[in-house]
């Protein structure tokens, strides 16, 4: 240590140095992960209110750490974003989601979540083209969830990507819609099928007039736009039936089914869909 530190600086540097080689390590072990592939999808149903069908799985990487075990996205994603590993680990969950969604039944599709880092290199279009062929799975059966943190920045290159994308017939998702500062003019000016409100109104709504009020807009503004609209974070039954009344199309959370592993894909479909 240092020995002009007197005071705070002396406590606070171990502290800094440990958490620089806890964030080394982090990084050294995700290059390992990647190199010997050690994630894996799980995957949560969306279901149609008026069928009562699940009509897409939400793809949610994990990482399966041989010494810490599975770790959830919110521990490696910021730091894979930052440092780039991002792109590896996103082009490795659009290969393996397309290639398991090649085996659902035809009318349920497959949403990837996509990274700020991944829509700004340009080379998506030819990598989500690559995943789809070598799955042989149709575009339309892919959605790609983006938040609107990506679209803040070079506004005009992810407009064109996005547009090539829809063009191919893969579907776009605006996630965590309501959180951002600009979510409206977005929906305006980029080519979205589907907006998926943010968890945080739903927690808020039974109970709570303004995050009520804000669910009902987005429901309205989704259909007048032409947009499918899902409900995401629905936990209870008492928010199930205000979103069914109000005309919520689509709901996601764990009162349907927490995110489950592959194997685990069959039975949702065996019970929501029919045999
Ligand atoms: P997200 O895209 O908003 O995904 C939804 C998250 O909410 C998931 O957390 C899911 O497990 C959780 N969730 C679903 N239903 C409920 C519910 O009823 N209540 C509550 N409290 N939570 C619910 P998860 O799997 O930990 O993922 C967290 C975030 O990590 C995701 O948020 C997404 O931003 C990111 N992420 C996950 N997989 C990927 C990926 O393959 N690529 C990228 N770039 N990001 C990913
Ligand atoms: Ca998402
Ligand atoms: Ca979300
Ligand atoms: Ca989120």
């Amino acid at each position: 240590a240092k020995d002009e530190g007197r005071g705070t600086f002396r406590f606070f540097e171990p502290g800094m140095d440990s958490r620089l080689t806890e964030r080394r390590q982090l990084e050294t072990d995700l290059r390992t992960a990647i190199a010997e592939g050690q994630f894996e999808l799980h995957y949560q149903p969306l279901l149609d209110m008026k069928k009562g069908a699940i009509n897409c799985f939400e793809a949610l990487v994990r990482w399966r750490h041989p010494a810490r075990g599975l770790v959830p996205p919110a521990d490696f994603i910021g730091l894979a974003e930052e440092n780039g590993l991002i792109v590896p680990i996103g082009e490795w969950v659009m290969r393996q989601a397309c290639k398991d969604a090649a085996d659902w039944p035809d009318d349920v599709s497959v949403a990837v979540n996509v990274s700020p880092a991944q829509l700004k290199r340009g080379d998506l279009i030819a990598m989500t083209m690559n995943a789809l062929s070598a799955a042989g799975l149709a575009p339309h059966r892919l959605e790609l969830e983006i938040t609107e943190a990506v679209l803040i920045s070079d506004e005009s290159d992810v407009r064109s990507t996005l547009d090539s994308l829809t063009t191919l017939g893969v579907r776009i998702a605006m996630d965590d819609f309501g959180t951002g500062y600009s979510s409206l003019s977005y929906l305006r000016t980029f080519p979205f099928n589907k907006i998926k409100i943010d968890r945080s109104f739903i927690a808020e709504l039974v109970g709570t007039s303004d995050a009520l009020s804000i669910v009902q807009a987005t429901i309205q503004l989704s259909q007048k736009l032409g947009m499918t609209i899902t409900a995401e974070g629905v936990e209870s039954e008492e928010q199930l039936a205000i979103l069914s009344a109000e005309g919520c199309t689509t709901i996601q959370g764990y009162h349907i089914s927490r995110p489950v592993p592959l194997a685990e894909v069959g039975s949702l479909l065996d019970f929501y869909n029919g045999a």
